[in-house]
């Protein structure tokens, strides 16, 4: 099977899945969406009112700001991977649950395994959570991380842009380091600095 297959593997059995209960609430499941090829994936919380519509990430408001945080940078959405922490649209936009998202995290790990991202971007609280349970978003913003062998930078959401103006500008200078890192990005002299990660101690790496 290629990556396109695997993903839309992938995007089928999410479509059908049953695993938590927030398959009850969701209209379409969002399993995510982008190209087999995508350098860089961004990953929010979950799907809210819009989403959950459409079976689509990031079309509503935050999905606006998020494109043209994108253009900002010279990239689009069909360059990039967007995905979430859960795929199914919790009641009322309340935040996903720790059983839901362990529930649902079959499918984030074999999104990024099959795509192999140069880059993992994550956008908000409960995406670095996921990632680096311990840390404060307010430290580790816009900084390079090597957490279980893969470059992980950390932003704060769109949607936090939208409510708190001071931040929209932290947001886009974060986003400026994108293209770069991606080129810096080198597997192979992350794998070969790869010592055993400890997922509580993520090490910053010295790009930034
Ligand atoms: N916010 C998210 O975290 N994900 C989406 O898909 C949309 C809004
Ligand atoms: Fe399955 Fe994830 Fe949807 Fe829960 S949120 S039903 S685990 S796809």
């Amino acid at each position: 099977m290629n990556v396109a297959q695997e993903l839309e593997l992938i995007a089928t059995q999410v479509s059908n899945c049953t695993n938590c209960d927030l398959h009850h609430s969701r209209k379409n499941a969002v399993p995510g969406e982008g190209p087999a090829n995508a350098e860089i994936m961004f990953i929010g919380e979950g799907p809210g009112f819009h989403e959950n519509e459409q079976g689509r990430p990031f079309v509503g408001a935050a999905g606006k700001v998020l494109d043209d945080l994108l253009a900002k940078i010279g990239m689009q959405r069909s360059d990039v991977f967007i995905g979430n922490v859960v795929k199914c649209r919790p009641p009322g936009n309340r935040d996903p649950h720790a059983d839901e998202i362990s529930a649902c995290s079959e499918y984030l790990e074999r999104q990024i395994q099959t795509i192999d991202p140069k880059v993992i971007v994550t956008l908000g609280r409960y995406s670095l959570m996921y990632f680096m349970p311990n840390a404060k978003i307010s430290d580790v913003h816009g900084k390079a991380m090597q957490v279980r062998g893969r470059l992980v930078v950390a932003m704060y959401h769109p949607a936090a842009g939208l409510h708190q103006r001071s931040l929209m500008s932290t947001i886009e200078e974060d986003f400026k380091k994108i293209p770069e890192l991606i080129a810096r990005a080198d597997k192979n002299a992350i794998s070969q600095e790869q010592a055993p990660v400890d997922k509580d101690n993520p090490r910053q790496l010295n790009l930034f």
